[in-house]
């Protein structure tokens, strides 16, 4: 049955009303530029940031195991040994490339050499090639913590420009950062509700159930660095305001499940292209995000190279195009200052051959910075 059937018994002003809902909804698509833009380290200078970081906490006396074993993982795939001083200056490959070698190997069964044998000081003796995998996504919580904390303007910039405007409530989010940049913007907004799409354990303990006609939705595809997961119970905690998966590593008694003793997992999904989005929560977060981009006017891109890696994100997009009602503008706003031409060509040209209907391809020339000062500006094409 079509759309225009089963609409039949709903009055005129029930479908105006909705026509009109439709008719102003932006989602605004976060990408690595727009963390950049605060401060969040790019992907290839992630590990370099960390084992700054890391030796900075030696210096003065830090250490927790898992460092060690992470800087053993360096010297062994990577020729890098980041006790010496000069290791800063090695190219050091990137978070999405180690990860890709990691997860291809647990994902077939097999192993490297000395790599597949459990170690006494891992608790939960898994086999060690999998604990370090479970290691580096709690090394990207750890540096986003240290590199973030407290300096964001961008973001709480653009949840201001969009409530003074009249915007933010016609506005969803849409972020492929594990960060909480976007999250704490969102929290700072005076009387809105902050709605991941997904119910939380502790709602009514430090969390509060959003209000339906307040609250504007952000749907974080690929995980958040302040939920932590119980695989036992499938229940998920939010820690507001505080990248909570932090506390895997310093403060483990505080992860574990009160219901089951279990302890939690965080939910961080690196976008390569061998991982499944089979978590219960991501595929219902997934699922609200496909909702709310058919019902929007028009959609924002931020900071977002589109990448040919992110399939997930092509298919969530070709699925919205094809199956829509109408096709959404697209606006990409990825300037910034040391952008070189090569990089933007390539950028534009993936834009343009992906989607459709070219027409609607707005490339903008503005940066995430312009974008969070004056969105209006921005999109005025189709104002
Ligand atoms: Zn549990």
């Amino acid at each position: 049955m079509s759309n225009r059937n089963r609409r039949t018994s709903r009055t005129d002003p029930d479908r105006m009303r909705d026509q009109r809902a439709q008719e102003d909804k932006t989602v605004v698509f976060l990408g690595a530029g727009a963390s950049r833009a605060d401060g969040a380290p790019l992907q290839g200078e992630l590990f370099r940031d960390y084992f700054r970081h890391y030796n900075d906490q030696r210096r003065a006396s830090i250490d927790h195991n898992w460092d060690r074993e992470l800087a053993t993982l360096f010297d062994v795939f990577f020729g890098i040994n980041v006790d010496t001083p000069d290791s800063v200056n090695h190219a050091f490959p990137t978070f999405e490339e180690v990860l890709g070698v990691i997860e291809l190997a647990n994902s077939q069964g097999e192993t490297f050499r000395d790599w597949g044998t459990s170690q006494a000081t891992n608790a939960q003796q898994k086999p060690r090639l999998q604990h370090i995998h479970d290691v580096m996504i709690l090394l990207i919580a750890e540096i986003l913590d240290h590199k973030l904390r407290g300096n964001a303007t961008h973001h709480p910039r653009l949840v201001r420009s969009l409530q003074d405007a009249g915007q933010l409530r016609n506005t969803s989010f849409i972020s492929l950062n594990y960060d909480i940049l976007i999250d704490n913007a969102l929290l700072g907004a005076h009387g809105l509700d902050l709605d991941y799409t997904v119910e939380f354990v502790n709602t009514g303990h430090g969390w509060r159930k959003p209000r339906t006609a307040q609250s504007v939705k952000l749907f974080k595809l690929h995980g958040s660095l302040n939920w932590l997961y119980c695989p036992t119970c499938r229940a998920m905690r939010i820690t507001p305001q505080e990248k909570g998966v932090c506390r895997l590593k310093w403060r483990p008694d505080d992860c574990v499940c009160s219901k089951c003793q279990t302890l939690a997992v965080p939910i961080i999904i690196p976008p390569t292209y061998f991982k499944a989005l089979s978590n219960l929560y991501l595929r219902q977060i997934w699922h609200a995000a496909e909702q709310a981009l058919l019902g929007c006017r028009r959609i924002v891109f931020c900071g977002y190279s589109f990448p040919d890696a992110d399939v997930h994100v092509r298919y969530l997009l070709k699925r919205v195009e094809v199956n829509g009602a109408r096709t959404p503008d697209v606006f990409v706003v990825n300037e910034h200052a040391d952008k070189d031409a090569t990089a933007r060509q390539a950028e534009k040209g993936r834009y343009t051959r992906f989607f459709r209907d070219k027409a609607k391809i707005h490339w903008t020339e503005r940066s995430f910075e312009d974008f969070c000062e004056n969105p209006a500006s921005v999109m005025e094409v189709t104002a």
